[in-house]
């Protein structure tokens, strides 16, 4: 098994693990879940790299997540477990942007990742790690798209997988998962339920649970959508980022990577940080519920329903770490209705040619209403989160049919 402290092609900046709830520090070749009811996060000699790796050296690597290996925990590039996580486009959307009354509006496009969702760099580094650190069965439980990333990363490290899932999970997401070899078990549940079968897996010692944020390394792959787009933008980053809340990995990872990049000086330390906006749906809506009452945590959320199903999480895991995320950015939460987050996602594949998931749609709808709160102004520069495809929302696209007309041919119809 090799040993991820020891730098084996390169130089090794990770230097220990650390619980957000005491400041306990666990090394790095321990296998670690989370501690103390809260997550444990990687931590770099950022000073260390500071004098050794100037910014322009990433330059010349390929333009994948790996590009920015001195941020991220792993040792040996030969054992990297990879399905080829590209960099994801950064896209002007004028004509959506001006539709919305934010003409520098962008949308970063995680749909074209490996499994058709961001949850593949969470899942790359986290399985990466496992595998590093003797690991031969992974479980999970999933809302979506989590499930048939993490089938797909182990089936490509040789690993078993355990699936866990809502019986309304979509079904594309309840298919991948076993077609990638995944156990794959439907829950008449929601995904916190789903959560406890896991861990109780886990304590059994059956398999290793890669919940969203109960082990270290999935927000390390996830924080690689901050770092990119501060490469993308020239090394500056936007006013605002409308991000599609669950879990908050996503968020949380972001936030992570924009302050190790100030501290590093890749980013001007006195430029603010975006305001960060975790977007949910009125279905389910912990964290908006959390920020209105002035909560440090998120309250369950009975009965969540919505189709974007990467939202729902009724309690998310690291509700703490997103709510000082957005006070600290002086963002807010938003919660969309079903009928404005399908508007806006037909609106947006319609006006840029995006495969936008429901949950992005819901990001749309979210700057909306900031816009006509105050939230932010019109001439801010924006970046939206497409976090995953359109093609894995099968039910979703179902539900509004546009005009599909038969093969019997009507001239009258084609020529108009
Ligand atoms: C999982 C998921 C989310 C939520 O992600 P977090 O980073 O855990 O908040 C959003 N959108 C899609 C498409 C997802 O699959």
């Amino acid at each position: 098994m090799p040993d991820p402290r020891r730098p084996i092609h390169r130089e090794y900046f990770a230097t220990h693990l650390e619980a957000m709830s005491d400041g306990t520090r666990f090394p790095l070749d321990t296998l670690q879940t989370n501690h103390g009811g809260q997550p444990i996060v990687a931590r770099y000699d950022l000073d260390a790299i500071r004098s050794r790796i100037p910014r322009d050296a990433l330059r010349e690597r390929p333009t994948t997540m790996w590009r920015y290996r001195e941020l991220l925990p792993y040792a040996d590039e030969n054992a990297i477990v990879s399905l080829g996580e590209n960099m994801s486009p950064l896209l002007d959307c004028h004509t959506l942007g001006n539709r919305l009354g934010v003409p520098k509006l962008r949308i970063k496009d995680e749909s074209m990742l490996p499994t058709g969702s961001f949850k593949a760099r969470g899942m790359a580094m986290a399985v990466t790690m496992a595998k590093a650190l003797g690991v031969t069965h992974v479980g999970t439980p999933t809302a979506g798209n989590a499930g048939g990333a993490l089938a797909a990363y182990a089936a490509r490290a040789g690993m078993q997988c355990t699936v866990l899932m809502p019986a309304d999970t979509p079904v594309v997401n309840q298919r991948e998962a076993a077609w990638y070899g995944a156990r794959a078990f439907v829950v008449d549940g929601l995904i916190h339920q789903c959560g406890a079968i896991v861990k109780e897996g886990a304590d059994r010692g059956l398999w290793f649970d890669m919940s969203t944020m109960k082990e270290p390394y999935r927000l390390e792959g996830k924080k690689t959508m901050g770092l990119e787009l501060a490469d993308q933008l020239g090394w500056r980053l936007p006013d605002a980022i409308f991000y599609p809340t669950g879990g908050g990995t996503g968020l949380v990872g972001m936030h992570k990577a924009f302050h190790e990049l100030r501290e590093l000086g890749w980013l001007d330390p006195e430029t603010p940080l975006p305001k960060l906006f975790a977007c949910q749906a009125s279905g389910c809506a912990p964290v908006v519920t959390a920020m209105e009452q002035g909560r440090d945590t998120a309250e369950l959320v009975e009965n969540a329903t919505t189709a974007a199903s990467g939202l729902r999480v009724p309690k998310p895991f690291a509700d703490r770490m997103i709510l000082q995320a957005l006070r600290e950015t002086d963002g807010r939460a938003i919660a969309a209705s079903e009928e404005r987050l399908r508007h806006w996602t037909g609106e947006a594949m319609r006006a840029e040619g995006v495969a936008l998931c429901p949950e992005a749609g819901a990001c749309l709808a979210a700057v909306e209403t900031a816009l006509a709160a105050g939230h932010i102004r019109p001439e801010d520069e924006i970046v939206v989160f497409n976090t995953g495809a359109a093609q894995k929302y099968v039910e979703f696209l179902e539900t509004e049919l546009p005009a599909l007309h038969r093969a019997n041919i009507d001239w009258n119809k084609l020529s108009s």
